[in-house]
């Protein structure tokens, strides 16, 4: 019976295509990897579904071989493409982040050495040692420089036994990169509290359906503690369970991942970018046969194809770096959700300052509200102290008040540790001429240019653009005419080393600590006592325990606050609650210094009465009035071309044919505050209406009436986080 198959292609199309059936191709199913022809190429897809193709009379081009991967689960397809709609995006973009573990090859085969019973030429006391390792009838085979050390001597007399016929090397498959866990290595004991939350994490499992639940608890609560007991929970329930854990930035994976091992006695496995490519294709592989039971990733974990998905947790919830803002444009909180009632497993959010999206489904019932009570221990919140800036004006040139110097150096003269926060990247954010008065920007880019000066470069942080610091202004010629405005961490710590010219002072970035190395050394550094004033971005912020830090300044609060989003408040009252409820987190109280041009400001006053509730109800409240998320939706239509003219009459066009729709409210077109970026015009539309409106089937209907000039860049941004 000639048979037809439904392929999804991982390529920005509108729609899967159908191919024909050879009869040689065997048994085929959803989910199986095909290569199937496409103009002159060959592309892999993955077919949706299989079907009789009798009575079909157009003609079919025939798929051209099966591939031999794990096929797709069910459900991970679904998701692909529940997610695509979602977002607005061709469903095919979709399960390419599916499939982007597959474009990495395996890896090499590893060369051990094993025994081959055959006595050595010579036989020395160092060449025993080597070959007892050996002697067992089921001696494992070892990497060469594993055997040498091992036996403790050097490699060349294991080098001399292979040569001499007493050792072979052989080759045997690289080892998984992650192990086995055992729920029950190594429980902590839980306080009350958290005990009471994990019970009913517990329970939420048993029921075996989908079932959500905010976890929420300061800073130092046990937050991990809990999850981990539901994770404990998940894998003794089923065998076969699989488990995901959320994290919203590499740099907190390397903690997260030490603790999961130290529970479990098994290393995780973990995905994200900064893992090398072989060793994601053996996780995906893992993941995809169910062999791999614990992931900890960031957000495109969540595209992997677990085989039996069974709990997700989504650790700092609130955290707007689970916005993935390029390419598919997602929120991974929010996705993940949807994957586990695809799933039907359950979800754990935890924060210690939920999103008004997440409090406002716990406030109506939909998801469970697990409330952990106090920080675990002796350890307490620290006393938060508003600096009024206008009071207590730093010296010019300078960035530190009085009263947060004086805290630094009584703090310093305990022998403990502070904190300096500033979310800053660099030395200053903007270098200006003296004699012509230009701001340095970027060629292409309406954003100015940040100075690095570890190395002495002007940077774009936005495309990434950087030149040398010109001696010359770029404008007007004037020689040594430019002056660097304004504080970033780097300038931070040249006022620090001024201040405090014997501490040991450390700079933690994402230019310090690129990858999950350096913020692994620069982390066990602080947590050792090895420094005294720690400088730092938001990188280290977030999930950090450091025994010894009692003092936390936070040096501009208002920073976040000026760029006037619709959650510039809630956030930075979520980043400022983050970085000070770093100190004080063990027997030592801490203390937290906040320097605010606007102590008056509900977010300072919410700060330092630890209000969060009163603030966060009173911005639900605002919200609610206007009708922004989570009260109603919103989307952002992103037009961006290199050529004005045809931007311009497009964006006419399209505001011209926005469909009426009764609750549905279009703004703009308007120029997007970042109005050029890497040579490119950018305008921006606003798309708001009510939660009972399918907004994406909205603006499918709205896109279809207008073609997109080919010049014309069109984005999507369901639930957008920037309005830039
Ligand atoms: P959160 O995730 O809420 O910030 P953590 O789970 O990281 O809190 O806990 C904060 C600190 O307290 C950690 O060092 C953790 O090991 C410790 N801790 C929390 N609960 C317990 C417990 N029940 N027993 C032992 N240590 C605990």
């Amino acid at each position: 019976m000639p048979r037809l198959a439904q392929v999804l292609l991982p390529l920005p199309l509108p729609e899967a295509f159908d191919y024909a059936v050879p009869d040689e191709m065997g048994a085929l199913a959803p989910g199986d990897h095909v290569a199937a022809p496409l103009g002159p190429r060959v592309v892999r897809g993955v077919v949706l579904s299989v079907r009789d193709a009798q009575g079909v009379n157009r003609p079919l081009k025939p798929l051209i071989e099966k591939l031999d991967d794990p096929a797709l689960p069910p459900a991970t397809l679904a998701f692909a493409q529940w997610a695509a709609r979602y977002a607005a995006q061709p469903p095919g973009e979709a399960l390419a982040m599916t499939l982007r573990g597959l474009r990495h090859p395996r890896p090499k085969p590893e060369r051990r050495v094993t025994a081959t019973g055959a006595p050595p030429a010579r036989m020395t006391p160092a060449r025993r040692r080597v070959l007892d390792l050996f002697a067992a009838p089921d001696a494992a085979p070892l990497s060469p420089t594993r055997a040498a050390e091992r036996a403790g001597v050097s490699p060349g007399v294991v080098k001399a036994l292979v040569e001499d016929g007493a050792l072979v090397m052989v080759e045997s498959p690289a080892a998984a990169p992650f192990g086995q866990p055992d729920p029950d290595f190594e429980a902590s004991a839980l306080n009350p509290s958290q005990a009471a939350a994990a019970q009913a994490l517990i329970e939420m499992q048993a029921r075996g359906v989908f079932a959500a639940a905010l976890l929420d608890g300061v800073t130092g609560s046990g937050k991990t503690e809990v999850y981990l007991e539901a994770v404990a929970c998940a894998l003794r329930r089923d065998p076969e369970a699989q488990v995901l854990i959320l994290l919203p930035e590499i740099a907190l994976t390397q903690a997260v991942l030490a603790r999961v091992e130290r529970r479990f006695g098994a290393a995780p496995a973990q995905w994200h970018s900064g893992e090398p490519g072989p060793r994601r294709r053996q996780v995906w592989e893992a993941v995809a046969t169910g062999e791999c039971r614990i992931v900890v990733g960031a957000r495109s974990a969540l595209f992997l194809p677990y085989r039996k998905l069974s709990l997700i947790i989504v650790d700092e919830e609130h955290d707007g770096s689970y916005k993935q803002e390029e390419g598919f444009i997602y929120h991974a909180r929010d996705m993940a959700v949807a994957r586990a009632k695809l799933e039907g497993a359950a979800i754990v959010l935890a924060s210690a300052t939920p999103s008004l999206e997440t409090l406002w489904n716990a406030e109506t019932g939909r998801y469970q509200w697990l409330r952990l009570a106090d920080r675990h221990g002796v350890a307490q919140l620290p006393d938060i102290t508003l600096i009024d800036l206008r009071a207590h004006p730093p010296q010019t040139g300078r960035w530190l008040s009085a009263p947060l110097v004086q805290a630094m150096a009584e703090t310093y003269a305990r022998g403990e540790q502070s904190l300096l926060f500033l979310n800053r990247r660099g030395y200053a954010p903007l270098v200006l001429c003296r004699a012509c008065g230009e701001k340095l920007t970027s060629p292409d880019t309406d954003s100015w240019l940040v100075e690095h000066r570890y190395s002495g470069r002007l940077v774009c942080h936005l495309t990434g653009f950087s030149m040398p610091r010109p001696e010359r202004c770029p404008h007007c010629g004037a020689k040594d005419s430019l002056v660097s405005i304004g504080p970033g961490v780097e300038r931070l710590e040249e006022e620090a080393r001024a201040l405090f010219p014997d501490a040991r002072i450390a700079v933690f970035s994402s230019d310090t600590a690129p990858d999950p190395q350096s913020a692994r050394a620069l982390v066990a550094s602080m947590a050792a006592g090895e420094i005294d004033i720690l400088v730092a971005t938001q990188a280290a912020a977030k999930g950090h325990n450091f025994p010894r830090l009692t003092l936390v300044g936070v040096v501009d609060a208002d920073l976040g606050l000026r760029g006037g989003d619709l959650r510039a408040a809630e956030r930075t009252f979520q980043l400022l609650a983050q970085a000070t409820g770093r100190a004080g987190r063990a027997e030592r109280p801490g203390r937290a210094f906040i320097q605010t041009y606007a102590p008056e400001h509900a977010v300072m006053q919410a700060l330092r009465d630890s209000d969060r509730d009163g603030f966060l109800a009173a911005e639900s409240d605002a919200r609610r009035l206007s009708g922004l998320p989570p009260f109603g939706r919103l989307a952002a239509l992103i037009l961006s071309s290199h050529d004005p003219a045809i931007l311009e009459s497009f964006a006419r066009d399209l505001a011209a044919a926005a469909p009426n729709g009764d609750g549905v409210e279009v703004y703009g077109p308007a120029d997007a505050p970042l109005a050029l970026v890497r040579g490119r015009r950018r305008k921006r539309f606003l798309v708001r209406s009510a939660r009972n409106i399918d907004l994406q089937a909205y603006i499918g209907a709205w896109r279809a009436r207008v073609k997109t000039p080919n010049a014309v860049r069109l984005t999507i941004d369901i639930d957008p986080y920037s309005f830039l």
